[in-house]
């Protein structure tokens, strides 16, 4: 099951992406953001519709603004802390499909992470 998200949490993820988008454009000189690549966790209990939306209302009048979103989902992977093994989750707190165990560590699946852009 995965918890409501509201469009806030998606708003202010977009504005933080903005930011960093922003801040990397300061460094490397670029004037204009023409596709953002983005990965998002299948744990991270974003909904990809709002994140879209959001990026649209954020970007308004910035560098990025009518710039492509691309969405990379992340499905989850949690290590066991019993027997070592990894495997994919869909929701957090499952058990171990291989020794039964709910103590397990989260591997991958819960960021939100700009992994390239394409600028000019
Ligand atoms: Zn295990």
């Amino acid at each position: 099951m995965r918890p409501r998200s509201n469009p806030v949490h998606e708003l202010a993820l977009c504005e933080s992406v903005l930011e960093l988008i922003e801040e990397q454009a300061r460094v490397q000189r670029y004037t204009r953001v023409n596709t953002v690549w983005l990965e998002v966790g299948s744990l991270a209990a974003v909904e990809i519709e709002a994140l879209r939306f959001g990026f649209d209302v954020v970007t308004r009048g910035s560098l990025a603004e009518g710039a492509a979103l691309e969405i990379r989902e992340i499905p989850g992977r949690a290590r066991c802390l019993c027997c070592g093994e990894s495997h994919a989750i869909a929701a957090r707190g499952e058990a171990c499909p291989r020794c039964g165990s709910y103590r397990s560590q989260l591997i991958d699946g819960a960021q939100i992470r700009v992994q390239e852009l394409e600028v000019s």
